[in-house]
């Protein structure tokens, strides 16, 4: 019999392509493996999970084995692969009783993990908690049980959020940017001032051009000492300072891989028998965060898996913030020279960024002005 194809992850990008396969073809052998409980569930519902205080079972869409029996596939939880051979299509894993897999086609869909913040020291250096899975999740609510003082270093999107979610979930949160101002990378100046405005008047405490030198195990809290030399008293202590993909499985098989594994329209590795997809993988120098973009991936990857031509292609996406203090509609432009323009109102801020030929590439747009993301959109040009 031949091996299967198999699918190392079972987060995001591994359901999406094991749903898109199944719209092509019931009967293939799929089988995909999880380092987790490789339960179903949407990562952007655990700020909202956080703002309601839900337990993380409340998140769950479906456990592995309904998606096992929904999608006629075969799913091994709680196994993490530890090594992939593409010369004798093979992997290794952490289980004594079945440490080999074959496959014919293997799909790496391993996701990113999150960055934690460098060079802090102290007795409870190592306490410093991220958000990036479920368990984490689950780990942070109990965490937060009976208390609810939390420093948010990193004013990323995903920082903005979560420290907006713990504060409506009843916590007092003080949230850290290292850098001049909030959301650096994504939207410029005024749009980030105004951001920053709306998360204040909604009641976190925001500490610009401030990061984590320290924390210290107190008698019953964490004693932070920011890099500003400001002593902060905490409960818990939440990294949001962005991703990194999970490259190490590829990287230690000999594929490509820059920032995240390198594949190529096809969604295919430097091995051509392997793919990658989702936030471990890399095309045209983007690595894939939204989840539109990694549905996109997957519906193409399922075409190509199945023996049809198919070829990625980034388009361009808006991203709405998960805030409730203010709308925010963020379309990133792609790498490349080109300015922002911004114009302020009461109401709201817009900033259109333009290449150097005038071509409208990408926008911010905070408050009122939010709401004209879909008309925006469709006059961006890729
Ligand atoms: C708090 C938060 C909010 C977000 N909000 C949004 C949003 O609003 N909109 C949006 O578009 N995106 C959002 N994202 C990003 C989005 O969730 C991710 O892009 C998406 O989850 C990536 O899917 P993935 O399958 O690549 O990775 P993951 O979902 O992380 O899955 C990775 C899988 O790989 C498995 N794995 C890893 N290594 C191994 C191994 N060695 N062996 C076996 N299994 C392994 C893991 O167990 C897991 O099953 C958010 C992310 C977070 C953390």
């Amino acid at each position: 019999m031949d091996a299967p194809l198999v699918i190392v992850g079972t987060g995001f990008a591994g359901y999406a392509l094991l749903r898109a396969l199944r719209q092509r073809d019931r009967h293939r052998e799929v089988h995909l493996i999880g380092a987790d409980e490789a339960a179903a569930y949407s990562k952007d519902q655990l700020p909202a999970g956080l703002a309601h205080r839900r337990d993380a079972d409340e998140l769950v869409i479906a456990t592995a084995e309904q998606m096992a029996y929904r999608f006629e596939a075969t799913i091994t939880p709680h196994r993490r692969v530890l090594a992939i051979d593409p010369a004798s299509r093979t992997l290794r894993t952490d289980s004594p009783a079945q440490a080999e897999q074959a496959w014919s086609q293997l799909v790496l869909a391993t996701g990113a993990d999150s960055v934690r913040p460098a060079n802090v020291r102290g007795s409870a250096a190592a306490s410093v908690l991220t958000v990036g899975s479920l368990a984490e999740y689950a780990y942070l609510r109990s965490e937060l049980a009976g208390r609810g003082r939390v420093a948010v270093v990193g004013g990323s999107i995903r920082g903005c959020e979560l420290a907006e979610s713990l504060k409506r979930g009843g916590c007092e949160v003080t949230l850290l940017e290292p850098d001049p101002r909030l959301l650096g990378g994504s939207v410029p100046a005024l749009c980030a001032e105004r951001i920053a405005a709306a998360l204040t008047a909604a009641g976190v405490r925001i500490r610009i051009e401030d990061g984590v030198q320290r924390i210290d195990q107190g008698m019953h809290e964490l004693h932070v000492t920011t890099l500003g030399g400001k002593p902060l008293a905490v409960d818990v202590v939440v990294a949001a300072q962005g991703t990194r993909p999970r490259v190490q499985l590829a990287r230690a098989a000999g594929l490509d891989v820059a920032a995240g594994i390198v594949v190529d329209a096809a969604m295919r590795t430097s091995a051509g028998t392997i793919h990658a997809l989702g936030g471990c993988a890399e095309f045209e120098g983007r690595v894939f965060e939204l989840g539109e973009d990694i549905e996109a991936g997957a519906q193409v990857l399922a075409d190509v898996l199945a023996g049809h031509g198919a070829r990625m292609r980034w388009k361009a996406r808006v991203r709405r913030l998960n805030l409730e203090c203010c709308a925010v509609a963020i379309c990133e432009p792609p790498p490349g020279a080109g300015e922002w323009y911004e114009s302020a109102t009461a109401r709201g801020v817009r900033a259109l960024f333009h290449d150097r030929a005038g071509a409208l590439r990408g926008f911010a747009l905070v408050g009122d002005p939010a709401g004209e993301s879909g008309s925006l959109l469709g006059r961006v040009a890729r």
